[in-house]
């Protein structure tokens, strides 16, 4: 893993598996953690590397429900008493409700791409978060602020970002992929360009971005994923109300053939009303 300093006191832990990231913004009372990547030895590392840059009391970010983005709750919330966890409320939801099918989502997913950390996702402790973002909700952490805000259904129904407002750094969670296509698995794709839009709006043209996964990108990346997404939108409806087959809609889109096909499936699907 790496972790790089981005901006002052914003750093980045890059985690190989998944090419994950998680971000630690320091200020002068307390430390933002968002994202607590996959297990509990991540979650360790990610602690250590945390513990290097300050000593003060942590703050925990959700920006979903991904085990990859969750399954380190419980590991970093042990580290200091009266630890705070903040989400969306669905992200409470997913993981107050359904631990267990998360549990062997992360397996089967680590199974087919890192083996090596089945067993170890299969064991976590699912920590739900315990201080709920509706819309809007800003973290006063001394001297600088975290705005966390909820900009509308995306790469599932509750994704979160948060800036840090002093050096224009936004963490994007995984509205924003970066090496990689995004994933449609729990996603609304006709929704997730207007959410897009939302962020951008949001943002200026010097705004650094801190994706998901992959490397730590800016407002011309993210406009550009805004508009392939804006089209795999139109191209879903467009081919809805054509009655066109999906596999014939997903082979015009530009995000590969799995993730293509299980996008305009959930695009067909709510344009149904079934979900
Ligand atoms: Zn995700």
């Amino acid at each position: 893993m790496t972790f790089t300093e981005i901006a002052a006191g914003v750093h980045v832990l890059r985690q190989p598996h998944f090419d994950v990231n998680a971000t630690v913004v320091v200020g002068g009372e307390a430390v933002v953690v968002v994202d607590t990547l996959s297990t509990v030895g991540q979650a360790e590392e990610l602690l250590a590397a945390t513990r290097r840059v300050s000593p003060l009391p942590l703050v925990l970010v959700n920006t979903h429900h991904h085990f990859d983005h969750t399954f380190g709750n419980a590991t970093l919330a042990a580290a200091s008493p009266g630890t705070a966890i903040w989400a969306h409320e669905a992200v409470v939801t997913e993981l107050r409700e359904h631990p267990e099918r998360l549990r062997r989502e992360a397996y089967d997913e680590c199974l087919a791409a890192h083996p090596e950390l089945a067993e170890e996702v299969l064991a976590v402790t699912v920590v739900p978060p315990d201080r709920l973002v509706h819309s809007l909700t800003v973290l006063d952490i001394g001297g600088r602020t975290v705005t966390l805000r909820h900009l509308g259904r995306g790469h599932t129904e509750g994704d979160l970002v948060a800036r840090v407002d002093d050096v224009d750094v936004v963490v994007a969670g995984d509205l924003v992929e970066v090496g990689a296509p995004p994933c449609f698995d729990d996603a609304y794709p006709l929704d997730w360009p207007e959410t897009l839009a939302a962020l951008i709006a949001d943002t200026g043209p010097g705004t650094v971005f801190v994706p998901g996964h992959g490397a730590v990108t800016d407002a011309g990346f993210v406009r550009a994923q805004h508009a392939e997404l804006t089209e795999l939108a139109w191209l879903i409806r467009d081919g809805h109300l054509d009655g066109a087959p999906m596999e014939a809609v997903a082979a015009r889109a530009t995000f590969g053939p799995t993730q293509s096909l299980i996008a305009v499936r959930r695009g067909y699907a709510e344009l149904a009303g079934l979900s």
